[in-house]
């Protein structure tokens, strides 16, 4: 029996946490150490669901605001989502871990098509099941896309890996040293002082599918085993205060 709080959670990991200190593109070794801690926690039993942001290679809204059209430019990063979750599954895969990479935007060369139910049999075989092309809709971030894949696969949790802050906090911490942390928060904190957690679409879903989400730092090794395991680190959202 494993001691582990989430059986199932969705890890959230922004496409900048694979850039590592070169703000662009993957840096194999950050991806090494982020597969060494996914390893952790597969090796407690957790089912695991990856999925993986697409900005260390290119963001639709910043594509829209230079002029290109929007979804053209969303479906571009969509396209990065899915050369990040293939770097990620060939550093899961080169130390034994089983993934498999299912995408929204069908592309049968390079992935499986997304299937809720194969993706669900994938998870009880201990399978790390990364979920890329966001949605497959643009308009939306793979934040919306980790909590509808959350609902679906009906993960305990979302783990929200963050390469800068270690939680959320009431202003920007590198540019204010009193900022303060948040233990806890409730998804109508999130929405009402547009706190930069997650965009709005993300919450609602979340908050209208009671998920809780766990917002915490990568950059420390054995954080994703942590926050599976419940100990106390980041910042903790939920539908209610009282934990409900
Ligand atoms: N995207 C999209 N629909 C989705 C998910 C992502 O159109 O369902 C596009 C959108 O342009 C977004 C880009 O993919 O900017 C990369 O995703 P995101 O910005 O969420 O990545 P992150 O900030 O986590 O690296």
């Amino acid at each position: 029996m494993t001691m582990e709080k989430y059986n199932r959670v969705v890890l959230k990991l922004s496409g900048e946490a694979l850039a590592g200190q070169q703000g662009y593109g993957i840096d194999p070794e950050v991806i090494q150490s982020i597969a060494s801690q996914i390893r952790e926690i597969v090796e407690l039993g957790t089912e695991v669901v990856i999925v993986v942001g697409g900005g260390n290679i290119w963001r639709g809204m910043a594509g829209s605001s230079k002029g290109m059209d929007r979804a053209t430019a969303d479906y571009m990063g969509m396209l990065a989502t899915v050369m990040n979750s293939l770097a990620l599954q060939d550093s899961l895969e080169d130390i034994e871990i089983p993934t498999r990479v299912q995408t929204s935007i069908e592309m049968r060369q390079v992935a499986e098509p997304y299937i809720r139910r194969k993706a669900i049999r994938h998870l009880e075989k201990k399978r790390v099941v990364i979920f890329a092309a966001g949605t497959g809709n643009p308009y939306f971030s793979t934040d919306t896309t980790a909590a509808l894949r959350a609902a679906e696969v009906e993960a305990d949790i979302i783990l929200m890996a963050k390469n800068k802050v270690d939680g959320v906090y009431d202003s920007d911490p590198s540019a204010n040293a009193d900022a303060k942390k948040y233990q806890s928060l409730t998804y109508l904190d999130i929405l009402n002082h547009d706190l930069k957690v997650m965009d709005s679409t993300a919450s609602t879903l979340c908050m209208d599918n009671n998920i809780p989400l766990l917002v915490f730092s990568i950059m420390e090794e054995g954080n994703i085993k942590k926050a599976v395991m419940g100990e106390d680190i980041g910042t903790i959202i939920r539908r209610n205060n009282d934990g409900s």
